[in-house]
């Protein structure tokens, strides 16, 4: 396959990989692969912004369109600082793995800007999504490409891109942006969805392999927006969150963590760090503590072939996207007493919901959060169901039959509209 030369990176080589395996699987030809792997479209942009003392800095920001073949595309904006195209590309790509496999009417995307947002002020932050979201507006529109929110933004920086659109409209466009405050159109229980969608996906995966939720421990990495949902959720399941972790710092007591105070130290101060002097513990060793569920949730590439001999969990549940290597997948295919939930199928929960809001937004009618919930369990339990029968039948992992899903889906779809022109 003769992929563009502008997607690289380990990466965009992990989602080449996988879907090689997959074509594979599925007999794909060699010449319809680079059809439905290469990417449709990529933007970078350089976004200036005057910051607080008065100088220049320029932002390097990116948006790259994986296939326009179902619908819109849909995806998430990560802010951070080693975003580069290939990771993007990768993001996007497995983005409408996962739209198809919960049967999505969209294609996949991702955006991101090079940046910490940590290190800005809140004005600088705001200039920089308002400059971004202006930079993209040719490129993005409620029929397609439609952000939300990923790593280092959220809703508020979901707001700015929507203000920013809407001006430059004329009028108010709540429909390009997902994941927006609830006063600014946006749904009830999204910023939840991602992590409330592990939660029930981790609830099944326990029932699949006899575990009990009630008494059973979980080690959260990463407590951003899907770790401490999820953490939050599983503890009132009454599962024992034993350890967690974020850029900052990690905590690990084998009698369980106080959540609440943990999100709250969160919320107040911005990380983990500087929560308490006692239960620090070393982040690396973290994924490797016996429990019975372990859930990474911040960036690709944490279990690898290093440590995925180590990892001593009964459930493996992907809140992070591309958290595994294909090295350690290889590894996890010979320890069949771990449940992997793969990310396309375990963090779908926030597409899913974005793609409520996307439908409450377009006819002006809003649901309550009971109906919210309910049709995102649904809608999982659907895509569950799928892979384990896909699980069964052709005997794949877990991995495998989810991605095999999805790109089914988005091949039968490009062939029936045929190659235009
Ligand atoms: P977030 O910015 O809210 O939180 C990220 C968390 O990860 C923070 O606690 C951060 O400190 C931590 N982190 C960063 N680098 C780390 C490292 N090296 N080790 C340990 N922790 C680290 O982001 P989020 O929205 O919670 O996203 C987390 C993951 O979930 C990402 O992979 C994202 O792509 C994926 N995801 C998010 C959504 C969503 O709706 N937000 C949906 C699907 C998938």
């Amino acid at each position: 396959m003769n992929a563009s030369s502008i997607y690289s990176g380990p990466v965009f080589a992990m989602a080449r990989r996988q879907f090689e395996t997959v074509a594979d699987h599925l007999d794909i030809p060699t010449d319809e692969r680079s059809r439905i792997f290469i990417p449709k479209r990529a933007l970078a942009v350089s976004c200036p912004i005057t910051r607080d003392d008065g100088s220049i800095t320029v932002f390097q920001g990116y948006r790259v369109q994986h296939h326009l073949t179902l619908g819109p595309t849909k995806g998430g904006t990560r802010f951070a600082s080693n975003v580069d195209v290939g990771e993007v590309a990768a993001l996007a790509i497995w983005m409408s793995w996962k739209c198809a496999l919960a049967g999505l009417p969209y294609g996949g995307a991702k955006g991101g800007i090079a940046v910490d947002p940590r290190s800005l002020s809140r004005r600088e932050l705001e200039a920089l999504s308002r400059r971004y979201m202006q930079e993209m507006i040719p490129f993005v529109g409620p029929h397609t490409d439609v952000m939300a929110p990923d790593m280092g933004t959220n809703e508020q920086v979901m707001a700015w891109f929507m203000d920013t659109y809407s001006m430059y409209q004329g009028q108010t466009v709540a429909e390009v942006v997902t994941g927006k405050p609830v006063e600014s159109g946006g749904t009830v229980g999204r910023r939840e969805a991602t992590g409330r969608g592990v939660a029930y996906l981790v609830k099944r995966a326990a029932e699949t392999v006899k575990l009990e939720l009630s008494g059973a421990t979980a080690i959260v990495q990463g407590f951003g927006n899907v770790g401490s949902v999820a953490a939050l959720t599983l503890q009132s399941a009454g599962v024992k969150i034993i350890g967690v972790s974020d850029h900052s710092a990690a905590y690990f007591d084998r009698g369980g963590l106080n959540i609440e105070a943990l999100e709250q130290h969160v919320r107040r101060t911005g990380a983990l760090e500087g929560y308490s002097t006692e239960g620090l513990f070393d982040p690396e060793d973290l994924l490797v503590q016996s429990c019975d569920i372990l859930i990474p949730a911040a960036v690709e590439r944490v279990i690898t072939e290093k440590n995925a001999g180590k990892i001593q969990c009964r459930i493996l549940a992907e809140g992070a996207n591309g958290p595994t290597t294909p090295e350690a997948d290889a590894i996890l295919k010979d320890r069949p007493e771990i449940f992997v939930i793969p990310d396309i199928l375990c963090n779908a929960g926030g597409v899913i919901v974005s793609y409520f809001e996307w439908v409450q937004g377009l006819q002006q009618l809003f649901w309550d959060e009971a109906e919210v919930n309910d049709r995102l369990n649904r809608t999982l339990e659907k895509s569950f169901q799928a892979v384990s029968r896909r699980v069964e039948m052709r005997k794949l992992t877990t991995r495998d039959a989810a991605l095999s899903i999805g790109v089914d889906t988005v091949l039968r779809a490009k062939r029936t509209r045929g190659l235009f022109p």
